[in-house]
């Protein structure tokens, strides 16, 4: 098989060869046909993630020794499984639940892997899908998206469920209300795809880059602010005639958080998910005053997966635009994905 490695921290995928895996115990083997490339690979190919106060999160702290394949939006064909897999899809094309836990812990029993303290998640602590074959731990985790676009389907397993996951933490909120969308990169952009899918309109999207705009409005936003512009507080309150309920980060800095903290009325909720990273203080009075709510959300369950999938296919969820580019184009495209050029998503082509 082959797979696009990363070597050494920092450094461009290089291409490999190597034996295919069987599949032993429950897991299965799925023949890869495409892999969205996504933002966090940026980080863990760098080796990093920011914590902030020149700290950082280190993967080779973290247990992920090199050479290790990225790669968490899998979709492709079930061509194997090891004796001890039941309801095996053989022969069909699946999406891959990648935020795979440990198994056997009490959230991961409950269905809630993306809780797991141990996690094993494809392409971070287990090889992932830039690759053409990749062993999933269990047909469990394999969601059916037949009669989706696959390209724009393998993009669910993480910026769509991350975004779906992150929604559903913010809303209800009462429809005349205002949700910020902070970043209109790929995750901003979902976010507010399923932002619409479940039923919530008033959306405005704040963004560095003004080219960004439009596809953020094609995404369904009826606002957008220019979050560099040195009166972005006062635009975004002309835009929205005052202050916000709720605020999705997927962008996930230090400006981000203060702009969002700063717009919120009271009872607001802001949900951060980007891990652009850094670190805020807080004033500990005023978020008691203004009963203000602040949650991280990271991925999202096997559940909130089939969930969204579900939503999809009740064509609720209006897809974006996926350019489909070869595996040996991963590496410049986590290029481009740095350098916050990329409009919509790109997705791997592997087989
Ligand atoms: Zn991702
Ligand atoms: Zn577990």
């Amino acid at each position: 098989m082959q797979s696009f490695d990363v070597v050494e921290w920092g450094k461009p995928l290089q291409s490999a060869l190597k034996a295919t895996p069987v599949p032993i115990g429950t897991e299965v083997l799925v023949r890869i046909k495409y892999c969205g490339v996504c933002h966090s690979d940026v980080h863990i190919r760098d080796g990093y993630f920011d914590l902030g106060g020149g700290k950082k999160f280190r993967m080779a702290d973290r247990g992920m020794t090199l050479p290790v394949t990225l790669g968490h939006e899998p979709y492709g064909t079930v061509i194997a499984a090891g004796p001890d897999a039941k309801d095996v899809p053989l022969g069909q094309d699946m999406l891959v639940f990648p935020w795979t836990g440990c198994g056997s812990c009490a959230r991961c029993l409950e269905g809630m892997d993306n809780h797991c303290m141990a996690p094993r998640y494809l392409g971070v602590q287990r090889p992932g899908g830039y690759a053409d074959h990749l062993i999933v731990p269990h047909a469990r985790y394999l969601v059916d998206v037949k009669g989706l676009d696959p390209a724009w389907a393998a993009t669910l397993a993480c910026s769509g469920l991350t975004t779906y996951s992150a929604a559903v933490k913010l809303l209800p909120l009462p429809k005349d209300e205002w949700v910020l969308v902070l970043g209109a990169g790929g995750l901003g952009l979902s976010a507010v795809a399923m932002l619409r899918a479940l039923g919530h309109e008033r959306i405005v999207v704040a963004d560095l880059d003004p080219a960004k705009f439009a596809a953020a409005k094609a995404a369904g936003a009826a606002a957008t602010v220019n979050a560099g512009a040195a009166d972005a507080l006062e635009q975004l309150k002309a835009a929205t005639g005052g202050m916000i309920y709720g605020a999705l980060d997927l962008v996930g800095a230090a400006a981000t958080f203060q702009l969002a903290y700063a717009t919120l009325r009271k009872g607001g909720r802001y949900i951060v998910v980007g891990l652009f990273g850094g670190e805020v203080s807080i004033s500990i009075v005023p978020t008691i005053q203004r009963a203000i709510m602040i949650q991280g959300s990271y991925v999202g369950s096997p559940q909130e997966l089939r969930d969204v999938v579900a939503l999809a296919k009740a064509g609720k969820i209006k897809a974006l635009p996926v350019e489909t580019r070869p595996g040996e184009r991963i590496s410049e495209t986590l290029d481009q994905l740095k350098a916050g050029t990329l409009i919509g998503r790109v997705v791997a082509q592997m087989a």
